[in-house]
């Protein structure tokens, strides 16, 4: 523990100093509390077939999606470090599907609420997510396989006293799924399990009357068929994204295009803390209570042969490469989101557009500009970001034709100096 204190706190000094000194000057409201809740090989049909109570509940009274889109390779460890550092596998390198020594070298979601000063909870069912576990001491972590067990340390803990933060990793689903072969009998039934699990977390919540304040989201890593889940396939590309609660629509099907790295996006949204410009996420907006729904526009599939050459070769080659530089970066630098470099974000957008999906999107600021904006209001933690401007500025037409790949901007005026991300936590706390 002693080592990961100080790595805790090397990898906060940056972070820490930055939100005291604007946190003296402008406290924000209390924050709303979030829960994500991460299924591990949760198909979404699996969802409606097994009869899972509680998960039919939330979709019900929340908005869902799905088919989500997970990471190639669509493996457990590499979409749960997407889903909780916002990183795409091609930039954050985790390609390994096993207990990995140390932690990640990247800022997670619980560094930026911790850094907020809020409390976090981790709990997780597979050892191999410890790589992800919140450094801060003030975090509460727990790993245990039985996921009921888990579940009861879940609850003990947030009676005794609220996360403000809460990751819950079920593995049933996926471990079934294994033995007996997705959508068996068997698997349907530890998607009941897993659902009951989740049943009785909504059930404390209940009686802490904290459904009010409360937004639940559940996701998954990867969905699965025959015994595995290797291929690039809607079976195992699409995970379902279930979110509920008092930011959230009701009864809403969501139609845009969800992928791995909103999850983040999303649950930072939520709590008031920005989410860094550079990064592909985006919070999904078309969730949300107060926005209204845009007409759907696009379609989203799984795109590519339904095949793995592509991901084991990367593996294969690759693997020993990010496992030097893991060890490289956890060497080298904690403390702050690294800057996606200009190809990753090139990549990233031709990712998204590839494959059918919109490229980022805008953002109508009180004070910004919004040629070809479409969402008629901003949430409240989003209102003086400057992303609506970085991207406003980066799809306007340039002098240089640069268009909107990414490229362009990279060498443009907009950069600042210091991280993009301490400048999104000061415009964000500014707003509050
Ligand atoms: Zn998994």
């Amino acid at each position: 523990m002693g080592s990961s204190s100080s790595l805790w706190r090397r990898r906060s000094a940056l972070i820490a100093a930055v939100f005291a000194l604007i946190l003296q000057v402008r406290p924000c409201p209390a924050a709303q509390r979030v829960v994500l809740i991460s299924v591990d090989g949760l198909r979404p049909d699996a969802i409606q077939a097994a009869g899972a109570a509680t998960l039919l509940a939330l979709i019900a009274g929340g908005s869902y999606h799905e088919a989500a889109l997970n990471e190639l390779p669509p493996a457990t460890l590499p979409n749960h470090v997407t889903m909780l550092t916002g990183l795409p596998v091609a930039v954050h390198g985790v390609l390994q599907n096993t207990d990995l020594p140390g932690h990640v070298g990247e800022v997670t979601i619980f560094d930026v609420a911790a850094a907020a000063g809020l409390r976090c909870g981790f709990f997780a069912s597979k050892s191999k997510l410890d790589f992800l576990a919140p450094l801060n001491p003030t975090a509460v972590v727990h790993i245990d396989s039985d996921q009921a067990a888990l579940m009861d340390r879940v609850l003990e803990e947030f009676t005794a006293d609220p996360f403000d933060l809460t990751f819950i990793h079920l593995r049933e689903p996926d471990s079934t799924g294994h033995r007996s072969g997705w959508m068996s009998e068997e698997y349907l039934a530890a998607v009941r399990s897993s659902d009951a699990q989740i049943g009785r977390l909504m059930g404390l919540l209940t009686d802490l009357g904290f459904l009010e304040t409360t937004d639940v989201l559940v996701t998954s890593d990867h969905g699965g068929e025959g015994f595995v889940h290797v291929l690039n396939t809607p079976a195992v590309r699409e995970i379902p994204w279930i979110a509920s609660g008092p930011s959230f629509a009701a009864g809403r099907n969501l139609c845009e295009p969800v992928v791995q790295p909103d999850t983040p996006a999303t649950v930072l949204t939520l709590l008031g803390l920005a989410f860094p410009s550079d990064l592909p996420g985006h919070a999904v907006e078309e969730a949300f209570r107060d926005i209204e729904q845009p007409a759907c526009q696009t379609e989203r599939s799984v795109q590519g042969p339904p095949c793995m050459v592509f991901p084991l070769a990367l593996a294969a080659g690759l693997g020993v490469v990010s496992a030097f530089g893991s060890s490289a970066r956890r060497g080298r630098s904690n403390a702050r989101w690294r800057r996606l470099p200009g190809r990753f974000r090139a990549w990233a957008l031709r990712q998204r557009q590839s494959s059918g999906m919109p490229g980022p999107r805008r953002w109508r600021g009180a004070d910004g500009p919004s040629s070809g904006a479409r969402v008629a209001r901003v949430p409240r933690s989003m209102r003086s970001s400057p992303r609506h401007l970085k991207v406003a500025a980066r799809e306007a037409p340039a002098p240089g034709g640069g268009g909107s790949d990414g490229s362009g901007s990279e060498s443009g005026g907009s950069d600042t100096v210091e991280p993009h991300v301490f400048s999104d936590f000061r415009h964000a706390l500014r707003s509050c």
